[in-house]
């Protein structure tokens, strides 16, 4: 479902460059959890911007679905971004708009009506169980509540891809965990594939079927979590 070839991405250029990834080669099935795990300034963020082209890599192929991102026109690609749903560790929500408006953000893009606006909120609302504060304001909600509306405006539009940029790494444990418990939830009732990048080994221990550990941005091991976790 996702294959990253050969991936690179410096930033800056000539003797101040940074290579902040290099050589990256992971591929990720359809309705995988799979886990990039590495300290900070190893290279996580960069290698998760690199799936939807938030950034683009130097060098190397992005592969979603069938569709090869990396070749695509800036227009082809917008279309193609909506099949890869983003949540973030501090949400990313528009303080000023409502919860439902919120949801209803990336729906507003993809040109639904409002009769197909409202039924499709409702649902994602009552995905992520948040039914009764659809009115309510982000400051009004706690931060386990907060990354629910994240969640249910990343799969606004169906996606096949769920990118989650240390989503837990600003809730407390027992949050932390209903949130995890949310995404284990989705992938199996949606089938959607899931890809995270979390600094934190208990997050990969509680919901990946496979992991990469990344280390000065390239992968220093691959697999199963179990096998990558026990060996000695
Ligand atoms: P992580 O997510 O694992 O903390 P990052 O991908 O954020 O790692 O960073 C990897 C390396 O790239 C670090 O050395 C960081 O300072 C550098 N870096 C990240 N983003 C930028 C940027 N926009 N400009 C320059 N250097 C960057
Ligand atoms: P995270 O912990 O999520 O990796 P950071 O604090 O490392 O967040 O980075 C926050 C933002 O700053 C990102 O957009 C990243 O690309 C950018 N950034 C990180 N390192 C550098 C750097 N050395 N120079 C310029 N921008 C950077």
């Amino acid at each position: 479902m996702i294959e990253l070839r050969d991936i690179s991405k410096s930033y800056g250029t000539g003797s101040t460059a940074v290579e902040a990834i290099r050589d990256v080669n992971i591929t990720i099935d359809k309705g995988e959890i799979f886990g990039i795990i590495g300290h900070s300034g190893a290279g996580k963020s960069t290698l998760l911007r690199c799936v939807n082209l938030l950034e683009r890599p130097t060098t190397g192929t992005v592969t979603v679905g069938d569709v090869e991102l990396t070749k695509l026109s800036t227009t082809q690609l917008q279309q193609q971004r909506r099949r890869i749903g983003m949540i973030f560790q501090h949400f990313n929500l528009l303080s000023m708009a409502t919860v439902r408006d919120n949801i209803a953000f990336p729906l507003k893009l993809a040109k639904l009506s409002k009769g197909e606006m409202k039924k499709r909120v409702d649902e994602l609302l009552a995905l992520v169980g948040l039914e009764q504060h659809g009115n309510k304001f982000p400051a009004q909600l706690s931060g386990g509540q907060k990354q629910r509306v994240g969640i249910a405006r990343a799969l606004a539009n169906n996606p096949d891809v769920l990118l989650c940029d240390e989503a837990t790494s600003a809730l407390d444990p027992q949050t932390t965990n209903s949130i995890l418990s949310l995404l284990v939830d989705i992938n199996q009732k949606l089938g959607i594939t899931i890809l995270l990048i979390t600094h934190e080994m208990h997050v990969i221990r509680s919901i990946c079927d496979r992991v990469a550990v990344i280390d000065d941005g390239g992968v220093v091991e691959m697999g199963d979590v179990l096998e990558v976790f026990l060996k000695p």
